[in-house]
């Protein structure tokens, strides 16, 4: 995710950090088994799926496809890790935060090959996956690895007879399923929390991307957590991810992806064992930019948020509402500014723009491009597939988007820009909030009293002012309304990874002065 002080290929602004780092060589991956119990497993069933790299369209390797007997094998080894008088139960706190800060260690020295390897399999440009992705995931690391031993509860003041008190204790085994729009860095925002919470981990990267999440579990071993504590699941959802969102023996799963499966996973824990669920599933983003802003950062910030990592965020701007008075001006840069993306090989440190995670994400984009040209919002550039580049689709803008419009309404999850009109701010709040979702928002304004009561206003879990994918470990991320439930990241993701015991102690002896 995009962040401040870094250009839009994510390289630092700051050119002392030069020389860019260079991706490096693969010959072959080593880790392609499930990982339970801190060895590498062969599945059951004896299946494995190819993973592509799909900026090339070619084969990297076969992953073994873990299926429900593999989750339920991850299962017992995480219940087991999780035993009371285990290792893991008996480590004390602060031991947990150092192995934290371990793998953040490993994580920093396997860099290069991580951040080559994400952008293989992703597709994600380099610079961005070394700096933007790597980087997002060792803070996380590192954020968490502090709260270890600062985890605590507090005093009640109950009658004079009792003595009462909370204890925070993990939830036990607590399942995972991301996608693969970010495969690195949703891995560390949920094992992190998880672990410093003293839970054990199954976890099930997307099918798309599964090799950064199994790398991870190499150093995982390396760094001393003991067996059993993060167990990775490479597969399907149907099958895999199914087996983890109904299976009795997880206490709680924490998923990302869309809303569709979200809802299917809500489903399968309240008819299992109504394990707890966190879900963040996405949004509708609207990025309001008032005309007393400053129109060139909005145009930049703007852009990032729809384009930044081939408009595949939850987060994506991809409802931009600006003010009448400089809507024509705003097109007009944002355009220029369009043309200038450099669409190509990942591995090429001058580009910014890659191709597409798969055939189907590539084919929904371009029909979603599709109906914006028939319902009659005005295709101002892009709008096409890159020619003889396979899944690469132009950085696309659209102006005079209409609310009714499929554009307006569907998450695209695609480097496609819609640019609106507004006359008022009240207008503006109105159509911002006039979605199912609520992940993200930003506001565009030199106003500070303009800023504070917008931000009050809109329906969103974050609300960006005068920045764009400003996202740091100690905030607090989720969605209002149908974008999820729960937050990840900051403090308020420990209370999604613990439970609260209240002990209430009886006194015999009775002060009587
Ligand atoms: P998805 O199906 O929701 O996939 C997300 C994760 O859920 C993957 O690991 C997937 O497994 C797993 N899954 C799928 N079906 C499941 C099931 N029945 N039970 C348990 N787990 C299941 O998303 P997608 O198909 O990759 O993308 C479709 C759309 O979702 C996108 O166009 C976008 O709108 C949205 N999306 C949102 C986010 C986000 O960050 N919120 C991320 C990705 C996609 P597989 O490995 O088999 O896919
Ligand atoms: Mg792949």
């Amino acid at each position: 995710m995009a962040q401040n002080g870094t250009t839009e290929n994510g390289v630092p602004s700051d050119p002392a950090a030069l020389p860019l780092p260079q991706p490096c060589k693969i010959s072959e991956i080593k880790h392609t088994k499930i990982f339970i119990n801190n060895e590498w497993h062969c599945s059951v069933k004896g299946k494995t799926f190819p993973t592509f790299n799909p900026a090339t369209g070619g084969k990297i390797c076969e992953v073994e496809e873990a299926d429900k007997a593999d989750v339920d094998k991850a299962v017992e080894a995480a219940k087991a890790a999780m035993k009371r008088g285990s290792p893991w139960r008996r480590m004390d706190v602060s031991s947990r935060g150092r192995l934290l800060h371990k793998l953040a260690d490993l994580l920093e020295r396997d860099r290069t090959v991580l951040a080559t390897m994400e952008s293989m399999d992703s597709g994600k440009p380099f610079l961005q996956s070394f700096f933007i992705d790597l980087d997002g995931s060792i803070k996380t690391l590192r954020y968490y690895a502090g709260w270890a031993d600062k985890i605590h509860g507090k005093t009640m003041p109950v009658d004079d007879n009792f003595m009462c008190f909370t204890k925070h204790e993990p939830v036990g085994v607590c399942g995972a399923i991301i996608p693969w729009n970010f495969p690195l860095l949703m891995f560390m925002w949920k094992i992190a929390p998880a672990l410093c919470c003293g839970n054990a981990v199954v976890i099930k990267p997307a099918e798309q991307t599964p090799l950064t999440a199994l790398h991870i579990g190499a150093l995982i071993k390396e760094a001393g957590f003991p067996p059993g504590v993060v167990n990775i699941v490479p597969g399907f959802g149907p099958t895999a991810g199914a087996a983890i969102a109904s299976h009795m023996g997880i206490d709680k799963v924490a998923f990302t992806g869309s809303v569709e499966v979200g809802q299917l996973i809500k489903e399968a824990a309240a008819k299992s064992n109504l394990k707890r669920v966190t879900l963040e599933l996405g949004g509708k983003n609207p990025c309001i930019v008032f005309a007393d802003s400053d129109l060139q950062l909005a145009v930049q910030e703007a852009q990032k948020g729809a384009f930044y990592n081939q408009g595949q965020c939850c987060t994506a701007a991809s409802r931009v509402f600006v003010e009448e008075r400089v809507y024509d001006e705003f097109v007009r840069l944002s355009v220029e500014s369009a043309k200038k993306i450099v669409a190509g090989d990942p591995m090429d440190p001058r580009t910014s723009h890659g191709p597409q995670i798969n055939q189907q994400q590539f084919e929904k984009i371009l029909e979603l491009v599709e109906s914006g040209k028939r319902e009659g919002a005005k295709l101002e550039c892009g709008g096409h597939a890159v020619q003889d580049k396979g899944l690469f689709i132009q950085p696309t803008i659209f102006s005079d988007v209409k609310d009714h419009m499929r554009l307006a309404k569907e998450e695209i999850f695609g480097p496609v820009q819609c640019i609106m009109k507004f006359k008022s701010q009240e207008e503006a709040i109105e159509r911002a909030n006039s979605t199912h979702y609520g992940l993200a928002a930003a506001v565009f304004t030199r106003s500070v009293d303009r800023a504070m009561s917008v931000s009050s206003a809109l329906e969103a879990g974050t609300v960006w002012v005068n920045c764009y994918n400003a996202l740091h470990a100690q905030a607090p991320f989720g969605g209002y309304k149908m974008s999820g439930n729960g937050r990840e990241l900051g403090e308020y993701a420990l209370a999604e990874y613990t439970e609260v015991k209240a002990v209430t102690i009886k006194l015999t002896e009775q002060l009587t002065v």
